[in-house]
């Protein structure tokens, strides 16, 4: 059973494998990220409530996003696995979903962690592009849609997302080394962590995170 989160710092690649991982597992994937942006184009008042933290790069609170993910979590897709990207991100969170996992009988069974130096991280997410449709990551340098501007996958126009530049980014970077970064010790203490080089191009990464997942099954 594939219960797993991706974790990683801003930019280390999370969306993008998760696109991948999701087609090839047949997986939900569960982007608080996107959750969150789907709640702020809503317009509806819980939207409102977080825009400000998001696109200043903050952290949303641990109760929120908790909610959020045990009420998605709780779902029927959910019973044959979960990719969770961008959860837990603080302590507190890990400790919530280790309870979840726990309530729905589909405890985690891996933490993959993409690492990635700050200098590449900076880059990618100020060239990023993202659908805001279906989630999916491009780059303008390195990733580019087949036809400019439009994603390949569900043919939406992309975006630049409102907390992909520097100064955000440099929040949201302190953030993950505060908060989210010690979760790194609480995984591999538990036996869960798998740590992958964000650096790779993305098909060697692919082919990397296929073979330890299939190995999972
Ligand atoms: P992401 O798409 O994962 O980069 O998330 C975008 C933003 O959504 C983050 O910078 C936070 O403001 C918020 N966010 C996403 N996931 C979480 C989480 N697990 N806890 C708190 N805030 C989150």
């Amino acid at each position: 059973m594939l219960n797993i989160i991706l974790m990683g710092p801003p930019g280390a690649g999370k969306g993008t494998a998760a696109t991948w991982i999701r087609e090839d597992f047949h997986l939900p994937h569960i982007s608080t990220g996107d959750m969150f942006r789907e709640a702020m184009a809503s317009g509806s008042p819980l939207g409102e409530k977080i825009r400000k933290i998001v696109e200043s790069g903050g952290l949303v609170s641990d109760e929120l996003t908790c909610e959020l993910v045990k009420e998605r979590l709780s779902r029927p897709d959910c019973q044959e696995g979960y990719l969770l990207d961008g959860f837990p991100r603080t302590i507190a969170q890990a400790e919530a979903l280790k309870k979840m996992g726990e309530e729905i009988k589909r405890p985690l069974v891996a933490a993959i962690n993409l690492a990635c130096p700050a200098e590449i991280l900076v880059e990618r997410v100020t060239t990023r592009r993202v659908c805001p449709k279906c989630g999916a990551s491009y780059n303008v340098k390195t990733l580019k849609p087949k036809a400019e501007g439009i994603c390949d996958l569900c043919g939406a126009e992309l975006i630049q997302r409102k907390d992909d530049n520097e100064e955000a980014f440099r929040t949201r970077l302190e953030n993950y080394r505060k908060s989210t970064e010690p979760l790194l010790g609480y995984y591999r203490e538990a036996g869960l962590l798998h740590e992958f080089d964000g650096t790779l191009p993305m098909g060697n990464l692919k082919v990397e995170l296929s073979a330890f997942l299939r190995s999972l099954l």
